[in-house]
């Protein structure tokens, strides 16, 4: 039998019997759309490009900094004096790694709005992305289109991964079925991020993606995978009944709250006042104590019962029981819900 030539670089993945010649194929003929170009989504992006998918969509908002480049592994010191976006700066070395591959970089911050045109041409969609908001967004786009999904989060030394096929599988709000409170979670700016725990759920990930592209569904993780690199922990959580036991309301019910709006975060400009208010709908009030506990190791912390003050960098956060918070120092609203997440949470 004689291969197209093209194909030679992946002699090694084809003689891998999941694949074959025919998975190869079909990786080639197959398009991703990549939400998040960070510490998942560099390793997504480089073992997908290197396996050979035809087409990459790799959506970012974010600038690359000088401590991204302990986990973002397609960055270099380069990249960040040349103030590249994330996406930009990626395509070009995914480029040099495999030029068979199509890249196309988005930089854009991933709302309602926009997800379903970014998505809707895709074969998967993958979860790179650091906030709960944005996972439920393309849980509800990937339900609506039925397109499959893979979803990764890391935080500290732990992760945890799951694969969605819409109609399928549970949904990830057949699982999680509402994002941690803000401030209630870690996030990697209070708990760090250890880079071998990305590598690790990032590959779970990617080899999800290559079972799915190659036409093996039949043997994608149906489990939730915990996993904690540094206190040897390997946990699955069997969630395959989830779906017929509940009645979610996304994808047993087909209400798309999060694309519709109904849910998370929205931002006003303060006019006059170089600040923004983001609105973020909690059920209950906000812990202060605990929260003063972990913004309390990067940033000074002050509060009553009625607000909490939190100074960092340049910024000064008023935050109120209810979830709504008032960033001083800016007026760019994308930079208000930048600092938010990164700080109080998703
Ligand atoms: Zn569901």
């Amino acid at each position: 039998m004689t291969i197209d030539p093209s194909l030679e670089r992946y002699s090694r993945q084809m003689r891998f019997g999941g694949v074959g010649v025919e998975g190869q194929k079909r990786l080639r003929a197959a398009k991703v759309a990549l939400c998040g170009c960070g510490a998942l989504g560099t390793v997504l992006a480089n073992a997908l490009v290197r396996a050979g998918i035809g087409y990459l969509r790799l959506i970012d908002r974010d600038f690359i900094e000088t401590h991204n480049l302990q986990r973002q592994i397609l960055f270099d010191e380069a990249d960040v004096t040349a103030n590249l976006p994330k996406a930009e700066a990626a395509a070009r070395k995914l480029r040099l790694i495999n030029s068979q591959v199509t890249i196309e970089p988005v930089v854009t911050d991933i709302d309602r709005t926009n997800i379903l045109s970014l998505v809707s041409d895709a074969d998967l969609i993958l979860d790179g992305t650091d906030n709960f908001e944005i996972r439920y967004i393309i849980n509800d786009a990937a339900v609506k289109l039925g397109k499959p999904w893979v979803y990764g989060g890391v935080i500290g030394s732990h992760g945890q991964t799951m694969t969605i096929i819409p109609g399928e599988t549970p949904c990830l709000r057949c699982v999680i079925e509402a994002a941690p409170a803000p401030g209630e979670a870690a996030t990697c700016e209070t708990a760090g991020v250890l880079a071998p725990t990305v590598n690790v759920i990032a590959s779970y990930q990617a080899t999800e993606a290559i079972k799915i592209l190659t036409g093996h569904v039949e043997s994608i993780n149906r489990d939730l995978i915990f996993l904690d690199v540094w206190e040897n922990v390997h946990k699955r959580f069997s969630i395959s009944k989830l779906r017929e036991r509940n009645n979610c309301v996304c994808c047993k019910q087909n209400k798309f709250e999060w694309l519709d709006g109904a849910h998370g975060s929205q931002t006003t400009s303060l006019c006059g006042r170089n600040a923004v208010q983001v609105s973020h709908r909690v059920a209950g009030r906000l812990d202060f104590d605990a929260m003063a506990n972990q913004l309390g190791t990067v940033g000074s912390v002050s509060f009553n019962r009625f607000m909490l003050k939190f100074i960092v960098e340049d910024y000064e956060f008023t935050v109120f029981p209810d979830g709504r918070a008032i960033i001083k120092g800016t007026n760019d609203p994308d930079k208000a819900r930048t600092l938010y997440a990164k700080y109080i949470g998703h």
